[in-house]
């Protein structure tokens, strides 16, 4: 699809100034607002255009290049406005002198129509949590489900999220006088810094809610339950999508992080999705063959064919019988055996006998050719 000319889509000449800019990308904003339009895809693209047009054009350097260059020259450059929560972060600079205006914008959603005073609130997306918790390696092979305990802040129920006591409301902050901003001078040099009485927000709440100190927001205990995906690996983690700490001033709430850590087994062990373990046969079974029962995932024993003349470190592979696939349990990794003969340490003295005569039977070799270390593995 071909891109309009921004300037064409402000509605502004090519001369214009910035205010002028600032004006016609204002207008577009609050008409197109995907709050105000719900659901409404032109509405959506027409806001995404102006946004991503505005970007450019109220950047002097920016507007340089497009100028000289077109679209070419600014390629990359603005955000495209994929993504909302980076849209509202930008509006609180794009905005920030407009003062009334911000507040229309976001005096919107989870306020349940209670009236919010002018002002600069920063509207801030809630922090993301992270949760650690250990699992057993059979609860990893099968999925399973756990029930975790963890705080998070929350919307303060006694002022709604404003930090402010009922009745009350902000006012200009007498450090900066509403600029949020202080100079400090040090010698030649005069340095604008955030202001540390209003951080930089220009208001201060006259009386600050006494039940979460001002914030808008307290801790609360939560349990939720958590659906462990069979398959999963040792170190991953599972994302709950909103339920981290709580926005402020109306910004969304984080994701929380659950990270999963899987106890060793007591003798399996894991490679992607096959899972090995090691048998010990004896040297009857070795030289003989036969039939064992090995365990597997599923806490039962499969029959295993052991052919005769079998040599220690022989790996047998089981079919199927590995880890789920994650989110495709039909699907499963194949479980591998590795025999090792064990040569038995104490011998009763008829079997002595019976092996000095097996000896004889089979001859021994007094001279035998060393084998390279490596061809044993
Ligand atoms: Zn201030
Ligand atoms: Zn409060």
């Amino acid at each position: 699809m071909a891109k309009r000319d921004y300037y064409e889509v402000l509605g502004v000449p090519r001369g214009a100034s910035r205010d002028e800019i600032k004006k016609a990308y204002r207008k577009l904003a609050i008409k197109y607002h995907p709050d105000k339009n719900p659901g409404d895809k032109t509405a959506e693209e027409k806001f995404k255009e102006a946004t991503e047009a505005y970007e450019i054009l109220a950047d002097d350097k920016k507007r340089q290049a497009y100028d000289q260059f077109g679209f070419a020259g600014v390629e990359g450059m603005s955000g495209g406005a994929q993504d909302y929560s980076t849209v509202f972060r930008d509006f609180e600079d794009i905005f920030g002198d407009f003062g009334g205006f911000f507040d229309s914008f976001f005096g919107r959603s989870g306020r349940g129509g209670k009236r919010r005073s002018s002002g600069r609130n920063t509207v801030q997306r809630g922090a993301d949590l992270r949760y650690d918790v250990e699992i057993s390696f059979l609860d990893a092979v099968f999925g399973t489900q756990i029930e975790i305990s963890f705080s998070r802040n929350e919307m303060c129920p006694e002022c709604g999220g404003t930090g402010m006591e009922p009745g009350s409301s902000r006012k200009v902050c007498p450090t900066c006088g509403g600029t949020g901003q202080v100079r400090r001078s040090s010698g030649f040099f005069s340095i604008a810094t955030t202001c540390p009485t209003c951080h930089g927000e220009g208001e201060i709440i006259e009386k600050p809610c006494k039940t979460c100190g001002g914030t808008g927001l307290i801790k609360k205990n939560r349990r939720i339950k958590v659906k462990i995906p069979a398959g999963i690996e040792n170190g991953k983690r599972i994302s709950i999508s909103g339920q981290g700490d709580s926005g402020s001033h109306g910004g969304p709430a984080g994701d929380l992080y659950v990270y999963v850590h899987v106890k060793p087994h007591e003798y399996f062990e894991r490679d992607g999705y096959d899972v090995y373990c090691a048998i010990p046969i004896s040297i009857t079974q070795a030289a003989l063959g036969g039939e064992i029962l090995v365990p597997t995932l599923n806490n039962k024993r499969a029959k295993v064919k052991i052919p005769s003349g079998t040599q220690t470190g022989k790996m047998l592979r089981l079919r199927d019988e590995g880890i789920p696939y994650l989110h495709n349990g039909h699907k499963r990794g194949d479980m591998y055996i590795k025999l090792i003969v064990k040569v038995p340490e104490r011998i009763s003295s008829k079997a002595k006998v019976l092996l000095k005569e097996f000896s004889e039977v089979n001859g021994e070799n007094n001279s035998p050719n060393p084998i390279r270390l490596s061809d044993l593995r």
